[in-house]
């Protein structure tokens, strides 16, 4: 069976990749985000017995090369999907996926994301399934995609990103995408 790498990317120690500080007090830290939604959707996986490894324990920032590495020391031994985990910024509102330009295996992996997308988050807007030159799927060996879910600097997106149900809701797409590529 395919392994799932997961990747969450930035540590705590990475500038920028945070929300804006909200009336209410609350600020989204992207690193810290990333790392709770690999670790739910790693459970989900766990739990249907499908393999898993986290390429990141480390609270701190693990450089890109090093994430590719460790991906590549797996996708060497076997088949494997790498899915890198963000939130996004710069002003909009919903999801978007990316894969490397021309990699049509990690093109239709991003689809079927995009696919399962309304599902789990009718309520926000699905921008669509682009390619971005990220050494993390540039660089890695196995079929690799990147999830931007939602935009932390846009005031309703990023209250969903700070609740444990929207937490909750965002893994299990993950979580539920996945299941429908290994299908
Ligand atoms: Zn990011």
């Amino acid at each position: 069976m395919i392994k799932i790498l997961l990747d969450n990317g930035h540590g705590k120690d990475t500038p920028g990749k945070r929300s804006p500080v909200w009336p209410d007090g609350s600020q989204l830290l992207e690193w810290q985000f990333n790392r709770d939604i690999v670790a739910r959707t790693a459970t989900m996986l766990r739990e249907a017995g499908i393999p898993v490894e986290c390429l990141v324990s480390e609270s701190h920032d693990i450089p890109l090369a090093e994430r590719c590495r460790r991906a590549n020391a797996f996708a060497s031994r076997g088949d494997c999907l790498l899915i890198s985990i963000h939130a996004n910024a710069g002003g909009g509102s919903g999801g978007e996926i990316f894969s490397y330009p021309g990699a049509q295996q990690s093109r239709r992996y991003a689809g079927i994301f995009g696919d399962t997308w309304g599902e789990h988050l009718p309520e926000f807007r699905f921008r669509g399934c682009k390619e971005a030159n990220f050494a993390i799927l540039r660089d890695t060996l196995c079929p690799a995609i990147l999830t931007e879910t939602l935009f932390m600097d846009n005031p309703d997106d990023c209250k969903f990103l700070l609740s444990d149900t929207g937490r909750e809701r965002i893994a299990r797409w993950h979580a539920a995408s996945i299941k429908n590529i290994l299908k």
